[in-house]
């Protein structure tokens, strides 16, 4: 049996506010099939060299080491991380492995028809699909592609796959979606996935964000209250970036209000990169290499003890550092993040 068993995870450790590493976020292409503008606006990007990126094997090291320090939620991202070859063999890899009790992927939706059946077959436990407005029109000058008749396909397609749960990621800008709130939730129950509203983030590479743009969880709930009468929270949270909330006629719906009332108290994800870097923190500038020691032979628990020692220091909270700066404007200016693609949200995996 490949992995760590239950009995094997003993150790739980620590960052500086008594988080535990629970959850991995791993990158596995800084590629994108998409050019969203809340996350890739800019007409050129700087890319990770292809022989950095990691393959199948090295991520599953990685996780391993992870999961010895308690990791047991994995989530797979890009970029698009259905434009990464043969992805289901990395799937069949981290689910056979006991510690990962939760393995999931975010994605774009476009390739997810062809895709979704061998995915679950593979043993992805759970997906969520980025969907940003039910308008063909709208999509295309958001993503910049004609694509949204294949997001809703496959969106279609994941509903029939029998995942344990089938998700619906919006993030709403004002005057570009902001008026779709009903419609989306409306859609998401046809398909019996939940909707999570998610604030326009000025994390890196949002290089057109600005604070009018941001429409607020407060603002999403009273919009939605004056359609639907009183909304109330449904509780639970734990660590879960989203906040819950029920309909009137029982429909739930999330709000991730990582802009105006962050959650980085309760935060236990980090990120891997597709080349390795581990960053602890979304905000986080810069992270722990992890390549160059798997690749100089390090053994999973010389790797487990540097990925504890890092975080045992970690302090890293982001979202409320932004929230209290003075004049809130884009986090890194586009100079900067043609130097550095580590910096760009594509590249650290939303
Ligand atoms: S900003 Fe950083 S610390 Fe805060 S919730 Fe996001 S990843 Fe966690």
């Amino acid at each position: 049996m490949p992995g760590l068993s239950h009995n094997e995870r003993t150790l739980v450790i620590l960052d500086r506010f008594d988080r535990p590493l629970r959850s991995l976020r791993v990158s596995v292409t800084d590629r994108c099939n998409l050019r969203c503008q809340y996350c890739m606006p800019e007409p050129d990007y700087a890319w990770l060299p292809r022989q950095s990126i990691l393959d199948f094997e090295e991520i599953a090291v990685l996780v391993d080491a992870f999961a010895s320090l308690g990791v047991d939620r994995v989530r797979l991202t890009g970029g698009e991380p259905l434009l990464r070859r043969d992805l289901t063999e990395l799937v069949a890899q981290l689910a056979a492995r006991p510690a990962v009790r939760d393995l999931a992927l975010t994605t774009n939706g476009v390739l997810l028809a062809s895709q979704a059946h061998g995915l679950r077959a593979a043993g992805l436990h759970r997906i969520t699909v980025s969907l940003d407005t039910l308008d063909r029109e709208r999509f295309q000058q958001i993503a910049r592609f004609d694509e949204l008749p294949a997001v809703l396909r496959g969106i279609d397609v994941a509903a029939a796959a029998g995942f344990a749960s089938l998700k619906i990621d919006t993030v709403v800008i004002r005057h570009r979606n902001d008026d779709e709130l009903s419609a989306l939730l409306d859609f998401g129950k046809r398909y019996g996935a939940e909707v999570r509203f998610i604030e326009y983030m000025d994390v890196g590479g949002a290089t057109k964000w600005s604070r009018d743009a941001v429409v607020s969880r407060r603002e999403m709930l009273a919009r939605l209250s004056e359609i639907y009468g009183s909304i109330e929270p449904v509780g639970g949270r734990d660590s879960a970036p989203a906040e819950r909330f029920r309909l009137p006629d029982g429909t739930t719906f999330g709000i991730i209000a990582s802009t105006t009332e962050p959650f980085c108290a309760a935060c236990d994800r980090s990120r891997l990169t597709a080349d390795g870097l581990w960053l602890l923190c979304l905000y986080a500038r810069g992270g722990l290499d992890l390549r160059h020691p798997l690749r100089e032979g390090a053994t999973r628990e010389e790797l487990a003890h540097l990925i504890s020692t890092v975080w045992s220091m970690r302090a890293d909270r982001g979202a409320e550092e932004r929230l209290g700066a003075p004049a809130r404007e884009v986090l890194i200016p586009v100079a900067a993040l043609k130097r550095n693609a580590h910096l760009e949200m594509h590249t650290r995996g939303g």
